[in-house]
């Protein structure tokens, strides 16, 4: 019975607020962080824009937006987007933002379980596993994808670590509370790190599974992942929490009607990866748009608009994003790249030859880790 297959309430009138849902400009942005890691890794002739978790559709027909007014450089690569999307709901929503309602359910010779085309040409697919994904150099793309996954809690007790389980309260009628397990389990077992300094800790192994799918894919075939969420860098230790119309909602209360959520650890996402790719950040979301223009293309609209109406709306979206806060300090971007894309090779034959690497966009002076 879960949250996003029956109710999945993103937007104003839902339970909570995403970035792209507040300003096109966000993104815009990532369009171009996209456009930019393509040009940098040597305009290969096809890409793959896999997008984990695309709620409304609104941020692929944004980043959809600006591969059209990029036309020119992007005509001759073979571009095509994939949605993992389990909601049925939502899939529907985004099927209609994005195709026009124009799709095809379960096509034949197909791992998708629905395709259509973009109002700008493009073909699209859905899946309900990044694994039906084929193959193929991919930019894949997680905004407030990874929050959405189960976790499990655990504490440091004197005896050890114990996990933190919901029981059913025997004395309040259809009330669950939270309880510590007698001894240990399997999940403490296997899911602590040995040098974890915490003693209350949240992991998503749901999260570290997709990671290392990623970081495999693009180890083999090429390409980068751009995660952006709220989260930390593993010093977090109790941000379990729910959301119903836009309001804090106790986790227990009513389940399947709120959207539950636990800051992403970044630092659990990096081990993840295995050391397969590089990884830069988290950086956090004001300092990441700074970097990739996001001032110069406020200024570009608000010049285009005249109504004070529009102008006002494109300020305070401005001031949702940004303000550190608001969406500004806590939410964080993350990405995976392969490493040759940020360490020269040895060419040990002809070092002259060596040409220097672009920079990432969008991550400023960040040294890779
Ligand atoms: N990226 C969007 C939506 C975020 S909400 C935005 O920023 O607006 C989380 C999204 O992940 C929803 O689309 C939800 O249906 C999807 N989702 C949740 N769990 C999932 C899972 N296990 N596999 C695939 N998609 C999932």
């Amino acid at each position: 019975q879960g949250y996003y297959t029956r109710r999945g309430g993103i937007g104003e009138s839902g339970d909570f607020i995403t970035s792209p849902e507040i300003s096109q400009i966000f993104g815009e942005l990532i369009g171009i962080w996209y456009v930019s890691e393509w040009i940098a890794m040597g305009k290969p002739k096809a890409f793959r824009l896999v997008e984990l978790g695309p709620g409304r559709g609104t941020l692929t027909d944004d980043i959809l937006r600006v591969f059209k007014q990029l036309s020119s450089l992007l005509s001759k690569c073979d571009v095509s987007i994939h949605l993992v999307e389990v909601s049925p709901k939502l899939s529907e929503i985004q099927a209609l933002m994005l195709t026009g309602g124009k799709v095809q359910s379960n096509p034949e010779d197909e791992s998708a379980y629905m395709k259509g085309v973009s109002k700008t040409g493009i073909p699209i697919f859905w899946y309900r596993d990044v694994q039906d994904v084929p193959p193929g150099f991919s930019f894949y793309l997680a905004h407030e994808f990874f929050d959405a996954l189960p976790i499990h809690k655990f504490q440091r007790t004197e005896k050890g670590w114990r996990e933190v389980l919901v029981d059913i309260d025997p004395e309040v009628p259809d009330q669950l509370r939270f309880v510590l397990s007698p001894s240990s389990t399997p999940a403490t077992e296997n899911f602590i790190q040995p040098e974890e300094t915490r003693d209350h800790v949240e992991v998503c192994p749901e999260a570290g599974v997709i990671i290392q799918r990623l970081a495999c894919r693009i180890e083999k075939d090429g390409g980068a992942a751009l995660v952006a969420d709220y989260g930390h860098d593993g010093t977090k230790t109790d941000t379990f929490r729910g959301f119903r119309n836009h309001k804090l909602h106790d986790v227990l209360r009513a389940p399947g009607t709120a959207d539950l959520t636990a800051d992403v650890d970044f630092s659990y996402l990096r081990k993840m990866t295995q050391g397969r790719t590089a990884t830069l950040g988290p950086i956090k979301q004001q300092e990441f748009l700074k970097n990739m223009g996001i001032d110069l293309r406020l200024q570009v609209l608000l010049q285009n608009s005249d109504d004070t109406a529009t102008r006002e709306q494109l300020l305070h979206s401005y001031d949702m994003l940004m303000n550190p806060k608001k969406m500004g300090d806590c939410f964080n971007f993350f990405a995976l790249l392969p490493h040759h894309r940020l360490v020269q090779p040895e060419r040990k034959h002809k070092p002259e030859s060596k040409s220097p690497l672009l920079p990432v966009a969008g991550f400023g002076e960040l040294l890779l880790q």
